[in-house]
């Protein structure tokens, strides 16, 4: 039976460790890789990192298909080539309600290993590889506000206060996708 996981929420301190390369391919980390999926499904997300839910540990799922049935797991995750820039709009299940503008590299090569430990090398680009470049991130104790001003947060703070009070934001909630 999978288990839906807690999600730690900034500004935990847990969230700001770096997480440490997986060695042992066994079932526990097929049961963990198996959880977070499910949490990331029943949480709207699109990517989500071993370390948002307490597992300090380079393990990352993602999925970015339309019809949510095509999961993606990646174990020890490196970026080995980036090319070019782009500007993201993030948004991430363990910081609820911020929206920002975010500089990623626009298409990356990069390194993992499956669950049974194999090593894969695979190109990406669009949201796969932006969904990627923020879950390393998380992998390393950062996280995508941590690219933004002090003064720039604050005034999403206060903006996202306004929105809470306005009639449909729960509906504007549901239909956000995070990472
Ligand atoms: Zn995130």
């Amino acid at each position: 039976m999978d288990t839906k996981l807690e999600i730690l929420e900034f500004p935990d301190k847990r969230l700001r460790k770096i997480s440490l390369p997986v060695e042992t391919f066994n079932d526990e980390l097929r049961q963990l890789a198996e959880d977070m999926l499910l949490t990331m499904y029943q949480s709207m997300g699109i990517g989500l990192a071993a370390p948002q839910v307490n597992h300090q540990i380079r393990l990352i799922v993602i999925d970015i298909s339309e019809n949510r049935n095509e999961p993606m797991i990646f174990i020890n995750p490196e970026i080995e080539k980036s090319n070019g820039k782009v500007e993201s709009s993030e948004g991430c299940l363990s910081v609820p309600d911020i929206k920002t503008e975010v500089n990623r590299f626009e298409s990356i090569d990069i390194k993992a290993r499956t669950l049974e430990g194999e090593e894969v090398y695979m190109k990406a680009d669009g949201l796969l590889s932006i969904c990627i470049q923020h879950e390393i991130d998380h992998l390393d104790g950062k996280l995508f506000i941590d690219y933004v001003s002090e003064i720039k947060l604050e005034r999403l703070r206060k903006k996202i206060m306004k929105e809470k009070k306005a009639l449909n934001y729960e509906v504007q909630k549901k239909s956000e996708r995070l990472i």
